[in-house]
């Protein structure tokens, strides 16, 4: 639509040589001052959409940010002057008049995309930042995935429903943000984990579909990929199993990718959760490459090399290696494998002797030559590549060779294309905590697989081979959400409890009003929710979501523009019933 106003007739960014002729009227910001001789000078001016450039008069008091009107004929410009890198590059405006709408102190950092500038700054001045070219842009691409993913569920008959910001705690594994209770002084409120209860409570409810654009607050250390708090799309269906959520939820990626794109994604293939951790020794594989984890445990079964006397040897190849990687930079690999936890790394490079692939220097001299040779057929080996190969436990060695991988091989965001991917088959708890009790790999609403019930009454190692119908989606090894079929009969509810040592009255306590509902008529029902900062951040070629949110939080969690978390006056605290820290 065009984004007239009573107070412009064009945006700057999109007056062409259609425009040659005409009395165009605009607004924005002072991005560039140029002089021009004759009295006169050039301005760049900018709004969201580019700049135009402004020939004013020179005594007219214009400095970088100032908001300015311009009022002028659209001309072409000189042939030796015109820009074909700009939009706008042919023409310029002959300004007959200029009126300051708003003076600006100088901005605090230049604004062009060349400038590295200190993260805290940035955001200190976020109002600023968010003008440059490359946040208008994320911006705006976030607004369209939005906009798509609802479209997509409305279309496919999901009711969006809003749930509350203060409720009791919804555990989905980290640490819950809580807010002090006035009316109840030494109770609290916990801000939501997620939405999951409630979406639940609304199938109990016969809502049937409901979806959300939910706010999520979790007190977890952050990363590239985490703020404390952050959007989903958190959706629930009735009378549905996995298959029905993956159509879904399909729909609405394929939704949003085709909105930013122009191209819409048809493949969202499937892989086990067992499969992606013997392969890519990562439950959110990055698949755009290969490179993938080879087993090696039975090549080595009579070895007399000490090194490889483990209960799990794996190995990966990377094409080309032997050329490519400096002796600094395997010395830096082995190092970051054995901070991963691996005793050491044994890389081994492939040349040829007598027209054969041999190994070669490193821990080669080891290795019987049977051994080689099937390390070279097992990884598919050719002339010129590097083999790296570690012997330890099995965990371990898919955890060191799944980052060792990604460290060797792993594209730019940007590059390579989008690979979605359905990580299905996780198992219902992924290991066991101090206490000894085992931990659930989602959370405790998840329904176990069908085949697996019985094993429920296991205990110890055996726990962790019941699978669980919980499902996640990875795109190019991010993962970019999680969900499962739930459990909607009271006993198998409380079953899991009791796998996680969450005694009756507890459970009673922390989710009674849940298992009530299940013990009043409650439908199957499974879901599923994704981050949509990190969909976001990949579509629009970012590392870090938080250049695809408006106003977030540094790494340490602080606001630099607010200046949150702050302190409260004494009598406010004490109002909540809370003592000041000494
Ligand atoms: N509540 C889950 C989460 O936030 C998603 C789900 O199971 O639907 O990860």
């Amino acid at each position: 639509m065009e984004q007239t106003t009573s107070m412009r007739t064009h945006m700057c960014g999109r007056i062409n040589t259609n425009d040659i002729g005409s009395e165009v009227r605009v607004c924005g910001w002072v991005d560039r001052r140029r002089e021009h001789g004759e009295h006169l000078v050039f301005i760049d001016l900018r709004d969201h959409t580019g700049v135009v450039q402004c020939v004013v008069d020179q005594n007219h008091d214009l400095r970088s940010e100032y908001v300015v009107q311009m009022i002028g004929l659209v001309r072409q410009r000189p042939e030796d002057t015109a820009n074909p890198e700009l939009a706008t590059g042919e023409v310029e405006i002959e300004v007959r008049l200029v009126e300051v709408l708003a003076t600006a102190e100088p901005p605090p950092f230049p604004l062009d995309e060349r400038t590295e500038v200190d993260e805290t700054i940035r955001l200190r001045h976020r109002y600023v930042d968010l003008r440059k070219a490359r946040m208008q842009r994320n911006l705006r691409v976030r607004a369209q995935v939005n906009s798509a993913i609802r479209r997509g569920m409305e279309t496919q008959g999901f009711v969006e429903v809003e749930t509350p910001m203060l409720v009791a705690s919804t555990p989905e594994g980290a640490r819950d943000f809580v807010v002090p209770s006035r009316k109840e002084p030494g109770s609290f409120y916990a801000l939501p984990q997620s939405p999951q209860l409630f979406k639940q409570l609304c199938m109990v409810g016969g809502v049937d579909r409901y979806y959300q654009v939910a706010r999520c607050l979790r007190d977890e250390d952050l990363r590239a990929d985490r703020q404390f708090e952050f959007m989903q799309l958190d959706a629930e269906a009735s009378f549905v199993g996995q298959d029905d959520i993956f159509r879904f939820i399909s729909f609405a990626i394929a939704e949003a990718t085709e909105a930013v794109t122009g191209v819409r994604p048809t493949e969202f293939p499937r892989i086990s959760w067992l499969d992606a951790m013997e392969r890519y020794g990562s439950d959110k594989p990055d698949v755009r490459f290969g490179m993938e984890l080879v087993e090696l445990t039975d090549a080595f079964a009579d070895t007399q090399a000490r090194v490889f006397r483990a209960p799990c040897v794996k190995g990966i190849c990377m094409p080309g290696g032997a050329a490519t990687l400096s002796r600094k930079e395997i010395d830096s690999l082995v190092e970051a494998c054995q901070r991963w936890g691996a005793k050491g790394l044994a890389w081994m490079k492939v040349a040829q002797r007598d027209g054969l692939a041999v190994l070669d220097a490193g821990v080669a001299k080891f290795l019987s030559a049977a051994e080689s040779a099937a390390v070279i057929s097992a990884l598919g080996a050719n002339v010129g590549d590097m083999v790296f190969l570690v012997a330890d436990e099995h965990q371990l060695v898919r955890h060191v060779l799944g980052l060792l991988r990604l460290e060797l091989g792993r594209p730019a965001v940007n590059e390579g294309g989008l690979h979605y991917l359905w990580v299905v088959d996780f198992p219902l708890f992924e290991g066991f905590g101090a206490d000894g009790l085992p931990l659930a790999a989602h959370h405790p609403f998840t329904m176990p697989h069908p085949h697996d019930l019985e094993l429920l009454g296991a205990s110890g190692e055996a726990l962790l081979g019941v699978r669980s119908q919980a499902y996640d989606l990875v795109l190019n090894g991010w993962e970019l959400g999680s969900g499962s079929v739930r459990i909607h009969r009271q006993d198998i509810q409380n079953k899991v409890f009791a796998c996680l040592g969450i005694p009756p009255d507890e459970a009673q306590r922390k989710f009674g009003f849940l298992l009530d509902a299940l013990s009043y008529g409650a439908p199957p029902h499974a879901g599923f929710a994704f981050g949509i900062d990190r969909l976001v951040a990949i579509l629009a070629g970012e590392t870090n979501i938080r250049e695809v949110i408006a106003f977030p939080k540094t790494q340490s969690g602080a606001d630099p523009l607010t200046n949150a978390p702050s302190l409260i006056d004494k009598a406010h605290l004490r109002e909540l019933g809370l003592r000041p820290q000494t």
